[in-house]
């Protein structure tokens, strides 16, 4: 069982984040926002992915201006993500923004950070203190663990000097996220971090590379973390479609056991399956995402390709699938309901599972 760390609740539009808060996935859309159609297309596939906050990048001030009218078209909040200029913070800021992420690495001044604070202030908006190993002077990758900890301890160290200028100011809505590519030296970072402070942490890993290699160093990176009961929200980043960031998100969210949801246990196949498992399997998950609900709790469904380990994993499971030959058993929670044939094996599968409640726990 996680003992989750205990974190301040603040409030990004209607979604809280951290006080034990349900983890809320975020991504970023990747058209520039001033491409308006896209970016709220964007969105709405994010939303759909089951994406409970979105950020956008904001480069000028026409992108800053531009998010007015993302606002009016989408339901869940918006976050504004600025570097080097405060002025397109105070910008996005009056187009409506839930929060702003500021860069230590380059916003610096203090005039220009209590201008930004003044401003959230006023709108009762969050402020995330984003840290990019990227972006924290020069830093160079690390190899050596004598490096990681050298990295780890300055990421910290940037957050929580930037942290203190923004307390100074009374201000204390306020987010923290500590990126780097590296997972020891994210991991570390935040564990730093999160002995500090009691803000909630917004976990993720940066520049993690295509699809793959970065579903795998995030998992890691941000599991670790989660598993230890560090972390209010996440974000799960890669080179490619922002929808299987969210996705990624939200399994690592159910693979540690802090969202409900459905988990697939299914076998690898081999010469001794009979039907085309994947294709069952693969259908199944896109019914799944087409209904990003999540459950009270979890529940498991067993998909196996034949008769030496399907009817033991099928039992153990909630609703169960145990192939042997073309024909499946299916069971609900270890008792065998009926026979079913191959074509019919993922709309008995959705129909058994439309006994189970499935409701949205953002609260
Ligand atoms: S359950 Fe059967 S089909 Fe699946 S991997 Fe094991 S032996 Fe092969």
């Amino acid at each position: 069982m996680i003992k989750r760390r205990t974190s301040r609740k603040i409030w990004v539009g209607n979604i809280p984040v951290g006080g034990g808060s349900a983890i809320p996935v975020q991504s970023m859309i990747k058209v520039p926002a001033t491409d308006v159609k896209r970016a709220v297309a964007q969105v709405r596939e994010l939303e759909a992915a089951g994406c409970v906050i979105v950020r956008a990048a904001v480069p000028d001030e026409e992108s800053a201006q531009a998010l007015a009218e993302i606002k009016k078209r989408i339901k869940i909040p918006l976050v504004a993500d600025i570097h080097f200029n405060y002025r397109l913070a105070l910008a996005a800021i009056e187009s409506g923004a839930d929060k702003i992420r500021l860069n230590p690495g380059n916003i610096r001044r203090q005039e220009e950070i209590k201008a930004v604070v003044g401003a959230a202030k006023r709108r009762g908006i969050p402020i995330r203190v984003g840290v990019n190993s990227g972006s924290l002077n020069t830093v160079r990758r690390p190899t050596s663990d004598v490096r990681r900890e050298n990295l780890a301890h300055r990421m910290a160290g940037a957050a929580l000097d930037y942290v203190r200028i923004i307390e100074k100011l009374k201000f204390r809505d306020i987010v923290i996220s500590l990126k780097t590519p590296d997972i020891c030296s994210t991991v570390e970072s935040y564990r730093l971090i999160a002995g500090k402070v009691d803000y909630p942490l917004h976990l993720g890993m940066t520049a993690t590379g295509p699809l793959i290699p970065a579903i795998v160093k995030s998992s890691l990176g941000i599991g670790i973390l989660l598993l230890e009961g560090i972390g209010d929200t996440i974000r799960v980043s890669l080179t490619g479609d922002p929808v299987e960031e969210v996705k990624a998100g939200r399994e690592v969210l159910q693979a540690t056991g802090l969202s409900g949801g459905v988990e697939i246990i299914s076998c690898p196949t081999c010469g001794r399956c009979r039907v085309n498992l994947p294709r069952i399997v693969h259908r199944f998950q896109n019914a799944l995402h087409l209904t990003p609900n999540t459950l009270h709790g979890s529940l498991r469904v067993a998909i196996m390709g034949c008769e030496v380990n399907g009817p033991g994993e099928a039992k153990e499971a909630d609703i169960g699938l145990a192939f042997g030959g073309r024909n499946a058993l299916l069971f609900r929670k270890g008792r065998i309901l009926r026979k079913v044939k191959e074509g019919e094996a993922v709309s008995a599968l959705l129909s058994e599972l439309s006994n189970y409640p499935f409701k949205r726990r953002f609260s």
